[in-house]
């Protein structure tokens, strides 16, 4: 690898370059480290074709996992639909599985508390039941004043979430008609 100083460094970049280009204007290549790259974020792992989960533009991707974990998920420039290439929520969905951040147990925060509580799914499933059940049977319109039957209540929002892909959004709409909901919405359309 040829030997660059800082000052031809800043010398070839402020003659309108990018960091890439002055590097490669000096006469340094930069293939070995770009299949380096390549080489150790796949290197060893199994590749499974699956298909984004999000819309109904179907991108197909490559899920990469190494010891039944995965390490790597990017577009299949075998499609004909999206040719390797995904939208910013197709592109971020390894940070679905692979996030330190992500919340993974159910918080509660009770009213007029400053902490969080964690209840297990079973609890905080029946707490959601009881209260929906109770708000749609103490504010259920069975017909408006003129007699026109609706068999609504407009006191229950369902807002989900932009990781919901087609199927949830399907079985959602269906939950929530079936109640009798109006306003259904998704935050991946706001
Ligand atoms: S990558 Fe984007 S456009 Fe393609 S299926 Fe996923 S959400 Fe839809």
């Amino acid at each position: 690898m040829q030997n660059i100083s800082r000052r031809d460094f800043g010398r070839l970049l402020a003659g309108g370059g990018s960091a890439a280009s002055a590097l490669v204007g000096a006469g340094m290549s930069l293939a070995p480290s770009a299949a380096r790259a390549q080489q150790l974020r796949i290197r060893d792992a199994k590749t499974t074709p699956s298909i984004c989960p999000f819309c109904a533009v179907g991108c197909a991707t490559l899920i990469h996992s190494v010891d039944g974990k995965i390490v790597n998920i990017e577009g299949d420039v075998r499609s004909p639909v999206n040719e390797g290439t995904l939208c910013p929520k197709g592109a971020a969905t390894f940070q679905l599985h692979v996030n330190p951040n992500r919340p993974t147990q159910v918080l509660h925060r009770s009213p007029g508390a400053a902490d969080w509580e964690v209840w297990d799914l079973e609890r905080a499933m029946a707490r959601v039941a009881e209260l929906t059940r109770k708000t749609r049977d103490e504010t259920f319109i069975e017909r408006l004043a003129d007699g026109k039957q609706v068999n609504c209540t407009t006191s229950i929002f369902s807002l989900g979430g932009a990781t919901l892909d087609n199927e949830w959004n399907h079985i959602q709409q269906k939950l929530m008609r079936g109640l009798g909901i109006v306003p259904i919405e998704n935050q991946a359309r706001i």
